[in-house]
């Protein structure tokens, strides 16, 4: 029987519990910059592919189970992480640094994402089951049977993300919506939270275990970049799930399209969640759309989290407007109060710090406010800092639309609509877009500020901030590139996420006893259908 306490710093190759005979690695605390005790190992291409090998031979077996097998087996997931109680929480602030309550939060939104999915299943609709039922009468010619649905591709590798070490990680999104789908898992860990992986892993292990899943249903595996790479390209892994920098999810790209057959690569990567303030939306005085109001509103959404989320706000556009001052004053005033916090890593703040540092030597680029509390380099403490500049700038200077991952924001001041309006056509694509405005001045305006930032962006504010993203049928967290490698056609958040792991399979001609259970003539599964294009 599995327990905690021999088995945190372990791989699992489907659902047997290995040690890496790879590279050894240590884990941080990075509030201390100090090695953990327990030691960890990679694993070698060997016992990557042995994990591949069991993904493969589960993949059958495992799509066809019924649909409410498999949301057993997801709500089992989340009962065993739930049993995990504070050693889970514990690990995890230890090796993110993030403080308990985020983490405790954090939890609840992967059992809670697991929840919904699994809801999913159960009611089934998701698969988009349609019937052309047979013309034998048709002129001129006969039309045949015809139903389409939706099937899993096959194994699955993720990417766990290092800056949600639960709901973006092990049992996070990605896995959780491939599972859904069914298709296996080969989990590639993240090396700054190895013992929350393997805890996290254990649960899914466990809850396999108790639900009969078959072997090789998942796989954790803590390994190097080549044996990451050597995974990906595997000609038995049918897509890829990737949350981090745009430089690792191009690196994984390139592998995925260079195979003999190329498969897709669901990266999300890099977003700077432009907010756009026109001067409407700040002319009161007193009250929500104040200026003072928003900006301290603001410096909340940059800050949060040590700003390590791929919604921060990095980018804000002001149209000049009498409140101008008020707003970059109270913004300035509010980052110099907020205190630095440690980051994720070293390797993430070193990036931050360089990032700043970066774009406050660029021409035009003021420094405006930093916390007034020193940071400590030894505790990685990223220190929260403002910057301005002109849309002038901006415009003659691609790399200030660049993204700095950590509590940081760049204002860029725009004297005119039209050198707003061309600062946003120059952005890149976007997770989010947010818009501050009335609705009077966006109909009086002669550009469609709106359809301007749906073209940059998955999901689009009005008001509001863009952290925070809501796990529910709705959402978008995608959007074209870089923000994702697939052009922003699906989402990593929310139901819709399944939709990356599947494909459409049309069955002709079928005996009724052939079809699966969703395309058979009785409905057996009581799912929504579509029959010649009506509800049926
Ligand atoms: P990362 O360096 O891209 O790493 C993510 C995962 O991919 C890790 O497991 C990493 O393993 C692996 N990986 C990276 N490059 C690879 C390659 N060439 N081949 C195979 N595997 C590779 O991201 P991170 O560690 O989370 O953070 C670093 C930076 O990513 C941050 O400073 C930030 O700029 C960005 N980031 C962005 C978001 C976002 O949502 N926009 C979220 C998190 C991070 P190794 O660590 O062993 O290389």
């Amino acid at each position: 029987m599995l327990t905690t306490q021999n088995q945190l710093n372990v791989n699992f190759i489907g659902q047997e519990a290995v040690a890496g005979e790879g590279m050894p690695f240590s884990a941080y605390a990075p509030a201390t910059s100090e090695a953990l005790a327990e030691g960890f190992t990679n694993v070698t291409p060997e016992q990557a592919n042995a994990a591949v090998d069991k993904a493969a031979a589960a993949f059958s077996p495992y799509a066809h189970l019924h649909p409410h097998k498999r949301a057993d087996f997801l709500d089992a997931i989340a009962s065993e992480i739930d049993a995990l109680g504070d050693e889970l929480i514990e690990r995890a602030v230890l090796e993110s640094g993030l403080p308990t309550a985020r983490i405790t939060g954090e939890r609840g939104r992967t059992m809670g994402q697991i929840r919904l999915f699994a809801n999913l299943l159960r009611e089934g609709s998701w698969v988009d089951a349609r019937i052309n039922p047979a013309l034998p009468d048709r002129q001129p010619l006969p039309r045949p049977d015809l139903r389409q649905m939706l099937m899993p591709l096959g194994p699955v590798v993720v990417f766990g993300a290092s800056n949600f070490p639960l709901a973006f990680s092990v049992a996070g999104g990605d896995t959780v919506s491939a599972l859904a789908a069914g298709c296996p898992v080969v989990f590639k860990a993240h090396p700054a939270h190895p013992g929350t992986s393997s805890l996290v892993a254990m649960a899914i292990t466990t809850a396999a275990q108790k639900t009969g899943m078959p072997d090789g249903v998942f796989s954790l595996l803590h390994a190097d970049n080549e044996v990451a790479q050597a995974l990906v390209a595997h000609p038995a892994i049918k897509a890829v799930g990737f949350t981090g920098s745009r430089r690792g999810g191009l690196a994984l790209l390139r592998v995925a399209q260079n195979r003999p057959e190329p498969i897709p690569v669901y990266a999300e990567m890099s977003a700077v969640n432009p907010l756009v303030v026109l001067p409407g939306a700040i002319a009161d005085e007193t009250g929500p759309a104040s200026a003072t109001t928003v900006a301290a509103g603001l410096a909340g959404s940059i800050t949060l989290g040590v700003g390590q989320f791929c919604t921060n706000p990095g980018l804000v556009f002001l149209l000049t407007s009498p409140k101008t001052e008020q707003f970059l004053g109270t913004l300035a005033e509010k980052i110099r109060a907020s205190a630095p916090a440690t980051m994720l890593t070293d390797g993430i703040r070193q990036a931050f710090e360089q990032g700043i540092n970066h774009l406050a030597l660029m021409p035009g680029v003021q420094r405006r406010a930093e916390s007034d509390t020193d940071a400590q380099a030894s505790q990685n403490q990223g220190r929260p800092t403002l910057l301005t500049t002109t849309a002038s700038q901006f415009l003659s200077n691609a790399d200030l639309g660049e993204e700095v991952f950590g509590p940081s924001s760049l204002v860029v001041v725009c004297d005119t609509e039209a050198e707003l309006r061309d600062c946003l056509n120059q952005l890149e694509g976007q997770l989010t877009a947010t818009i501050y405005a009335t609705t009077a001045e966006l109909k009086q305006s002669s550009i469609n500020w709106i359809d301007l930032l749906q073209a940059k962006a998955g999901r689009v504010l009005f008001g509001g901030f863009p952290t925070g993203v809501e796990v529910c049928e709705a959402m978008t967290h995608g959007g074209p590139f870089p923000a994702t490698t697939d052009g922003g056609r699906t989402t990593s958040v929310g139901t819709g996420a399944i939709l990356r792991f599947v494909r459409p399979i049309s069955y002709q001609s079928f005996p009724n006893e052939l079809l699966p259970l969703a395309l058979q003539n009785a409905n057996p599964l009581g799912i929504r259908r579509m029959v010649d294009g009506k509800p049926e």
